[in-house]
């Protein structure tokens, strides 16, 4: 008789990731973690529908819905209904979204509408400033991630346009990795006037902050002078909690939250999240998915492999990293090895 074969390796960048499968033990505690209003129930289970279809109707892990405030029956019925995983929801506790009492709500109203007249986006939401603030600092002290160590982020209307045949969150967790992104932009620097100055100045008392100084020129095209906007796109990531949970973190979000520039400026999560991660992590602890299809309007991320698609529906002409402004998509990747000279150290 004939021995049945395994399924077929799937390599990714060497490693066989299609060797852990649906049905394996699961050696990560890992959800899907989303932010998300009941007004978009309906973008809400367009994005599940693909997640599901593209990966988790045969992966099976929980969504882990969050809200400022309770989430409808309707919201629980309509999320629960588009998928055999489990499903939690909470609500965020209210000092993780509210104004902290250093903050001078009068002027951070005159800055509100200071933004406006310049024109940026978001410029007069405050509801938009405590989701980032949210997100950057408190998404991952609510109580319904204390078991869980990795978590994918989604949000309602994004798009995955390829099958995912291999578990991303084992195969972060066999290579050591922390943080992956699909898609790295420049970020508006009207939004951000002050970030760069304030996170130097915790640089400056905290020098083992920085870990890898390729990192560092990611971030900075000028020795450290100015920042040059690079951040990771972080509507998706899928990341290790205990890089935001580790006390460099936690120092690093207070710095910052204590600095006003989340309701002073509109500080967003992604330029907070990536600076940290490309300070604190190590090159190889950061990676690119290429090989994930992501669509949030209006960047796309598409694999450019033939291979790979044959499991896609969407145009590889059309990739972020081919466009300018998203040209430090690849840069990560190109940075130098890990290796960092006491010299280099030294010059930060
Ligand atoms: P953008 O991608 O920067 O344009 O911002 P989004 O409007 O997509 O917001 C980012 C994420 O936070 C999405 O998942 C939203 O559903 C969620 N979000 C934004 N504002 C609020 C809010 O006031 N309450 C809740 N519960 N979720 C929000
Ligand atoms: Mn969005």
């Amino acid at each position: 008789g004939s021995v049945p074969e395994g399924p077929a390796p799937v390599l990714l960048d060497g490693v066989d990731v299609a060797a852990y499968q649906p049905g394996a033990a699961r050696p990560v505690r890992a959800a899907f973690v989303v932010l998300v209003r009941n007004s978009e129930l309906h973008g809400m289970k367009r994005a599940m529908r693909q997640v599901e279809d593209r990966f988790n109707s045969r992966f099976n892990y929980p969504y882990v819905f969050l809200n400022d405030v309770p989430f409808t029956d309707e919201f629980k019925a309509g999320t629960a209904a588009m998928t055999k995983a489990n499903v939690s929801f909470g609500t965020i506790p209210h000092e993780h979204w509210s104004y902290p009492a250093w903050i001078n709500q009068t002027y951070a109203r005159e800055c509100r509408e200071d933004m406006h007249r310049r024109g940026v986006f978001y410029a007069l939401s405050e509801s938009y400033r405590h989701m980032c603030r949210f997100n950057s600092g408190f998404f991952f002290r609510h109580p319904l991630l204390a078991d869980v160590d990795y978590y994918w982020r989604i949000e309602p209307d994004v798009e995955y346009p390829c099958d995912i045949t291999y578990d991303p969150f084992l195969f972060m967790h066999r290579r050591g990795i922390k943080y992956g992104y699909t898609i790295a932009l420049h970020e508006y620097p009207e939004t951000i006037p002050t970030l760069w100055a304030t996170v130097k100045e915790f640089v400056a008392q905290r020098p083992g902050f920085v870990r890898h100084v390729n990192g560092y020129r990611w971030l900075s095209g000028d020795g450290g002078a100015t920042y040059n906007g690079c951040h990771f796109w972080s509507n998706f990531e899928i990341g290790a909690l205990a890089v935001f949970r580790s006390e460099e973190y936690l120092a690093y979000f207070e710095h910052l939250d204590r600095a006003g520039g989340f309701f002073y400026e509109r500080w967003g999560d992604a330029p907070v999240h990536s600076i940290a991660a490309a300070l604190l992590l190590a090159k190889d602890e950061v990676h690119w998915f290429h090989d994930i299809g992501y669509y949030h309007n209006p960047w796309l991320n598409c694999p450019q492999d033939a291979a790979a698609q044959a499991r896609c529906h969407c145009d590889p002409s059309k990739s972020a990293e081919h466009h300018y402004w998203a040209s430090c998509t690849r840069e990560w990747p190109a940075l130098p090895g890990p290796n960092t000279t006491a010299s280099e150290q030294a010059a930060i």
